[in-house]
């Protein structure tokens, strides 16, 4: 089967034929895979500045935003069957005796640092025909988000920020989180890229009032798109990022989506009254960064804000993300899918991974649904969406 496969030592990215994966437990199932995000990560890790082949071998097979269909289940696995659509984890526990998160499989907790990550980190990925791993690490895909579902895990980077936000929220009696209605609270979110536009899907499902803050022009079809779900832009160049409360009024929520450690920090003097701000991004450039520290400081305290940081995400983002796409796909059917900006046969992976490759979500498609059932309604779902881009 084929496999796309990262060389660190020889710096290179080539197609690999690897044997089929067979099963090796009763509580494992074995997945077709169908399609495979391409994320900044998969950036990163083909310019080899980040990610690690399992230990001992020579490369590192790619990919962890998978969409995958149920081919083979073990005698154990009741929650799975074949044609079932699924998207599985990334993170895998490190199995340290001293690692209580990885015990309670919140490996996106892990505290020895020694935790793998499917396509990133010690552990073969799924930009590949065929994978193999713990049913109990599959999510689910009701058939008429198949076509959208490989969005599922970049969103859960919103998920779990937003769960996150839910226990923070509570402090705040006038505001019911267990409703998941936010009315009349204002987010802010830095950066139109994948993460910054499914983190904005999932902020106004919540009822946010939400803005959307980024370098493109104002006329630019990102600008034209965040319009039309309903959300507000800012181009970065029009407002410096600290007088964000000058057209947003008291900014409740600043969800960074940019890595820009420059941006984030200048951002902070934004922060309103009672608010929070998410980083989700992990800054690449070492450029020394100055502070208002004494006015930030002051604000976090006579203001009872709170910065928090999230990296994704355990299974009940993984859950929430699903059930969030079917809400996306009903309020936005276009939208949603205008985010998928190409699907690539893994044999045009370099090209995807160029860096003047545009588009917003590009996807690595190894198969489609074999269910005929499932790709009857993905055709339909698709067609009532309307174009892609
Ligand atoms: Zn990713
Ligand atoms: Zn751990």
């Amino acid at each position: 089967m084929r496999a796309i496969a990262m060389f660190p030592t020889e710096k290179k990215i080539r197609l690999v034929d690897r044997p089929s994966p067979p099963l090796e437990g009763a509580e494992q199932a074995r997945i077709r895979m169908l399609e495979v995000g391409v994320c900044g990560t998969d950036h990163e890790i083909a310019r080899f500045e980040y990610g690690s082949p399992p230990p001992g071998e020579p490369y590192l097979v790619m990919g962890h935003e998978s969409l995958g269909e149920v081919v083979e289940v073990g005698s154990a696995v009741s929650n799975l069957k074949p044609g079932d659509l699924v998207v599985t984890t990334v993170r895998r526990p490190c199995g340290e005796p001293e690692c209580r998160p990885c015990h309670h499989n919140r490996p996106d907790f892990c505290v020895t640092g020694a935790y793998t990550e499917r396509g990133i980190m010690r552990r073969h990925g799924f930009m590949t025909d065929e994978v193999v791993d713990l049913a109990s690490n599959m999510h689910l895909v009701p058939p008429e988000i198949a076509d959208i579902a490989v969005l599922t895990e970049p969103l859960t980077i919103a998920e779990k920020a937003l769960i996150e936000l839910d226990s923070v929220l509570v402090r705040m009696p006038w505001v019911n989180p267990a409703k998941e209605e936010k009315r009349g609270l204002n987010a802010v979110v830095l950066g139109a890229g994948p993460v910054g536009l499914l983190g904005a899907l999932a902020l106004l499902v919540r009822g946010f009032d939400t803005w959307i803050y980024s370098r493109e022009s104002a006329s630019s079809p990102r600008a034209a798109w965040v319009e039309k779900i309903g959300a507000r832009y800012i181009e970065s160049g029009k407002l410096p990022v600290g007088d964000l409360a000058k057209q947003v009024g008291n900014v409740d929520l600043i969800y960074e989506a940019t890595g820009s450690a420059a941006l984030a920090f200048a951002a902070l003097p934004a922060i309103g009254k009672n608010g929070v701000f998410i980083f989700t991004g992990v800054p690449g450039h070492k450029t020394p960064v100055t502070l208002e520290a004494e006015r930030i400081m002051r604000d976090l305290v006579l203001q009872n804000q709170l910065i928090y940081g999230t990296v994704n995400a355990g299974p009940s983002a993984f859950d929430a993300s699903i059930r969030d796409l079917g809400k996306f796909n009903a309020r936005w059917p276009g939208p949603v899918r205008e985010l998928i900006t190409g699907h690539f046969p893994p044999e045009q992976i370099t090209d995807v991974l160029s860096p003047d490759h545009g588009g917003i979500k590009n996807v690595i498609r190894f198969g489609t649904p074999i269910g005929a059932a499932v790709g009857a309604k993905a055709a339909a779902a698709s067609a009532k969406g309307g174009a892609r881009v």
